[in-house]
């Protein structure tokens, strides 16, 4: 099993073993990615020239990716936008919308699986290409820097600092999720093995 990188750490109520009878209803996530799956063969129906599955390559992947930039809702500023960078502009400008990083982030990962339990090889999925993973990195960093937002929002793990309790007792026992069970208040700075 692969783990999910940015999964939440909600235990799954229904393990996967290998015979049940009855079937789950499908995730969110299952059902998204057959979603994803039947817009990418879609979209291979209406290529022009046509293109099957097996021909299908990682430039191929990238062309899909910016046809799907139309249907974006991201704003990304052009470098000569006078609002290039800046994260919260004050009036609106003329500059695209495209599909966000994650999202696209997200979408090849779900193709990558998709493609594999469609019977496709590991080692000729055109989702996993070089030039795809490349191709992410950039539209990465050229969108943070546009939107002057740093992708790295979410809650990053710092040094397993133990921060000394400076709040209400109310606030504190409020948030105290992991770790606080036993915390002697002068106990030796109690370090967890986090990292
Ligand atoms: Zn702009």
């Amino acid at each position: 099993m692969e783990p999910v990188a940015s999964g939440s750490p909600k235990p799954d109520p229904t393990p996967s073993s290998p015979s049940t009878s009855a079937p789950p209803p499908p995730s969110r996530y299952e059902s998204q990615k057959r979603r994803d799956w039947n817009t990418f063969l879609q979209y291979l129906r209406n290529h022009k020239p046509p293109l099957t599955l097996a021909r299908c390559s990682g430039a191929h992947v990238l062309e899909f990716l910016k046809y799907l930039d139309q249907f974006g809702k991201t704003k990304v500023h052009v470098s000569t936008c006078p609002f290039f960078g800046h994260p919260d502009p004050p009036s609106s400008c003329a500059c695209p919308h495209v599909q966000a990083w994650g999202s696209l982030d997200a979408l090849i990962g779900r193709l990558r699986a998709a493609y594999e339990e469609n019977g496709g090889r590991p080692d000729s999925n055109p989702f996993a290409a070089r030039a795809v993973r490349i191709y992410l990195r950039e539209v990465k960093e050229s969108q943070a820097k546009a939107r002057g937002i740093p992708h790295e929002k979410k809650k990053r793990k710092r040094k397993p600092t133990v921060t000394t309790v400076r709040l209400d007792v109310d606030l504190a026992s409020g948030i105290a999720g992991e770790g606080s069970n036993g915390v002697s208040p002068s106990a030796s700075g109690a370090k967890l093995p986090l990292g």
